[in-house]
Parts: structure tokens; sequence; C-alpha cells
């Protein structure tokens, strides 16, 4: 466990297969050597057991960092990286663990580091098993994001975050943030217990739940103000963030021996209304074509950003690519 602050090129000089741990602004329980020692165990257990089970490509990493201010140390090295400063929100406003990976997608010059709440390093070594399986499956869907981002590098290069105008890079960046999310999930899957695979599925339904009203809300909006950049910008991180967490419910849902777990959500989806639960189903089927091939290509997630477009329709959104950029089309509702 080092005590200086990590930095890029300490990254970049750790050879393939060495992991270092780092601490910062943490408690005093992290001076005791004893939990230092159960941390370490812990981080290499679940890593080797998530390499040799399903995500190879977690070998990568070279880093994982616990830190009691998560955002910020995400922000130090998104910065430093040139990244776009965002974090992966999810509704519980809280972020447990982020991966960052950069490189030229070879596996000698390709880096992964993994930052981690404070809370969570506190959970790998808990006694208590539900809060120690809770915060394995935190790290476990992060690995699953280092083998994801290796692929991801390695077929189609680094990757960009598109602009707000260009429609037909938002479709595809969106089905592959799904995808992404979809298959850490599945891999997380193997630490969750019940209890937190209902609390994911409950959560994907209040948040499809009130995308839906909150896309309507900013529609009347729009209609009195004509905003037309404040209902798209507020619109795609709404649909972003709902098909996130519905890739992910889907992830675990995939793994789920009781099929009557997907069918009741799929019913519940139709509450809302019933062309979304004809959608989750195709998105559902979508990705489990795409976790069965092994051979990416550009156009691999090309039916994933049909579905993406359709779930804007749903929600009374018709962007459309032209010479000039994007085109909006909010259509009178019947
Ligand atoms: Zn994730």
């Amino acid at each position: 466990m080092s005590v200086q602050i990590p930095d890029k090129n300490s990254v970049e000089g750790t050879l393939l297969g060495q992991l270092n741990i780092s601490l910062l602004k943490v408690t005093d329980e992290w001076t005791k050597q004893e939990n230092l020692d159960a941390l370490r165990d812990a981080i290499v257990n679940i890593k080797e057991d998530i390499e040799k089970r399903s995500a190879a490509g977690c070998r990568l990493l070279r880093l994982v960092i616990v830190t009691s201010d998560i955002t910020q140390e995400i922000f130090r090295w998104q910065k430093k990286l040139g990244y776009p400063e965002l974090t992966s929100t999810d509704e519980n406003a809280v972020v447990a663990g982020k991966t960052l990976t950069w490189g030229d997608g070879q596996l000698g010059s390709t880096f992964s580091i993994i930052i981690l709440s404070e809370v969570i390093g506190r959970g790998l070594i808990s006694e208590d098993m539900g809060f120690k399986n809770l915060a394995s499956g935190v790290f476990a869907h992060e690995l699953a994001h280092v083998h994801d981002d290796f692929i991801g590098i390695h077929v189609f290069g680094p990757e960009s975050t598109p602009a707000n105008d260009d429609w037909i890079g938002i479709q595809q960046y969106f089905a592959r943030i799904i995808w992404s999310e979809y298959f850490a999930e599945s891999v997380a899957y193997v630490y969750l217990e019940e209890s937190t695979i209902s609390n994911q599925i409950g959560l994907c339904l209040k948040m499809m739940q009130s995308c839906n009203e909150n896309i309507k809300r900013e529609i009347i909006d729009y209609r009195s103000n004509g905003d037309i950049g404040q209902i798209w910008n507020y619109s795609c991180s709404e649909i972003s963030k709902t098909l996130n967490q519905l890739g992910r419910v889907m992830g675990l849902l995939a793994k789920h021996s009781d099929d009557s777990l997907r069918e009741t959500l799929i019913d519940q989806i139709g509450e809302i209304s019933p062309s979304l639960s004809q959608l989750a189903n195709q998105l559902y089927d979508e990705l489990q074509l795409i976790d069965k091939n092994k051979k990416w290509d550009d156009a691999t997630f090309d039916n994933l950003a049909i579905i993406v477009s359709a779930y804007f329709h749903l929600n009374g959104l018709y962007p459309i690519q032209n010479s000039e950029g994007l085109r909006l089309n909010i259509p009178l509702s019947k």
C-alpha cells in the first residue's frame, strides 16, 4: 500500500499483472496493519475470481484507490486524462466506484484504475456478510468495466463523447454504455444478494416512471418557453440514466435462475406503457445477442442504437440528423 499520491506516470510505470493499492484521505482505521492486509486480500481475491470467471481483461488493472473523497478523486483523474468531468450517475446519487481506462488497446500499453469510496473499502473487509457482498459486487462491477473498456478500445479505439448535436453518435454512445452496464452487473451478479437485486429492479421501475413524467413536464414547459436546447439536454440525461439502469437490471436478470422475475418486471413496465414493455423485451434480447457475440465490429451496437432511438420516440421526442446537425421534432400528442 503506498502513501504517495498516485499519478498517471506511476500507473503507466506499473507492469502488467502488478496491482497497487492506495488509500487517500481515509480514516485512522486504515493505519491498522490487519485492516490493510485484509483489504489487499479481498481486492486480490475478487480480481482473481472475476478474471477467471468472466472478465479476463481485468488483468489490465494497475491501481485501486480507496478514498473518502471519491468525487474529487474522479475529477482529478478525469482532468489529468483529458476526459470530460462526468461521473456515471445512478439515482442513488452517491458514487461508489469508478473505472478509468486509457491507452492504445494493446494489453501492455492500456491502463486501468478503479477508484472506490472508503465505504466500499470498509465493506470489502467487513464481517457483516450483507455489507461485504454489496461492496464486493461494486468492485466486481468496476472490474467488468476494466475488461469491457479494454475490448472497446481494442476494437474501436479510444472512446470520445459525442457532441450534443451528433444524434448518430449519441445513439451509439448510449448503446455502448447500456451494454457496458448490462455486462458489469452480469459479472457482479455472483456477489449480489436477492435484496440488492430487488432494490435494483425497484429503482429501475421508479426511474422509468419518472423519466416518462419528467419529460412530459419538460415538453409542456417547452411549448411555452421554446427552449429546444434545454429540453434536449434534459431528456438526453434522463433517458441515458434510465436506460443504463434498465441495462443493469437486465444484466442481473440474465444471470438469475428465476425467469419469472423478468416477466414480472416486463409486466410492471407495461403498466407505465404497453409499448415500453415491448421495448424492454427487445432490449433484453439484443443485450443477450451482444453477450453471445464474441467478435465485435462497427455494427455490433447498431440494433441497440435503434432501441435507444425508439425510447426517445416513446417519450415524444423525434430527433433527426440533417446536414446542419440535429433537428428535434416534438409533435403534439393526440
Ligand atoms: Zn458501471
